[in-house]
């Protein structure tokens, strides 16, 4: 679907597809998410109402604004930030579709010079905060730890992870980082903020049971209900957020992209009422 950004008014909220997977380490395939995603989104099997009530299908309450576009020769990372600002700067949000999770990294770029004193809620398998991975420091297994390095975010809560090794586990008291291990989740967490929060969902911090479509099969993570539940108990006011990772090469009759629509709309739940 083709970019188009003209005509934003401030507070709207809208979709943008981001189909980056050149920094994927082990499956590329995330580049074909957001269509999927979309479609699962306006599938006739279900409809675009949330939990809450809200009929996203309102008109203006929800536009989508098509895919970014990328220039070969030139790394897809550097491309990001320049496109995803001027949308910002009208004043409108953002839920970005990926993508692998390489792009949060200029995409919390972009909301940092709009948002100064950004935190950020990232919920995934993983913590992603390797200095460098298999020689790339762009890896999607990398981008918390530039995000830290530039000082974008004021505080960082990891939520699902349970894939710590000694040197993620240094790099996380290393940058301060809140880490909620799966083995220490419960059940009914109300996680609080007083600052704008940038909401990351990698959708591996989902079990492989409920959400088969990603590159990186993860086992004993979250139901979907957990993940809803958790975002519904949340205090804080959601500026921005991206969903990412889903691989539709891996997926079974499409569950996840349902699993990913059905999260989408519940975010946006969530920033109608922030
Ligand atoms: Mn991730
Ligand atoms: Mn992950």
């Amino acid at each position: 679907m083709k970019l188009s950004i003209d005509n934003l008014h401030p507070g709207i909220l809208t979709i943008l597809g981001v189909p980056s997977d050149e920094n994927s380490s082990f499956l590329r395939g995330a580049a074909l998410a957001p269509e999927k995603i979309r479609q699962a989104l306006h599938s006739p099997s279900s409809n675009l109402g949330t939990e809450n009530g809200m009929d996203l299908g309102e008109e203006l309450r929800l536009r989508d604004l098509g895919d970014l576009a990328f220039e070969h020769g030139c790394p897809e990372l550097e491309q990001i930030e320049p496109q995803v600002r001027p949308i910002l700067q009208q004043g409108a949000r953002i839920i970005a579709l990926g993508g692998d999770h390489a792009i949060t990294f200029p995409l919390v770029q972009a909301h940092q010079k709009v948002y100064p004193t950004l935190n950020i809620l990232h919920l995934d398998a993983h913590p992603d905060l390797y200095d460098e991975f298999e020689g790339s420091r762009t890896s999607h297994a990398c981008p918390f730890a530039r995000i830290m390095e530039q000082g974008l975010a004021k505080r960082l809560v990891q939520v699902g992870i349970r894939t710590l090794n000694d040197h993620l586990r240094q790099q996380a008291v290393r940058f301060g980082v809140e880490i909620v291990e799966m083995r220490a989740w419960q059940p009914d967490m109300h996680l609080e903020f007083s600052e704008p929060v940038y909401l990351s969902l990698d959708l591996d911090v989902l079990d492989p049971a409920f959400a088969p479509g990603v590159s990186h099969h993860e086992p004993g993570g979250l139901s979907t209900r957990e993940v809803i539940r958790l975002l519904q108990n949340l205090r804080a006011q959601v500026i921005g957020a991206d969903i990412v990772e889903y691989n539709p090469l891996r997926d079974l009759n499409g569950v996840t992209a349902m699993a990913a629509a059905k999260l989408l709309k519940e975010i946006a739940a969530l920033m109608f009422r922030s």
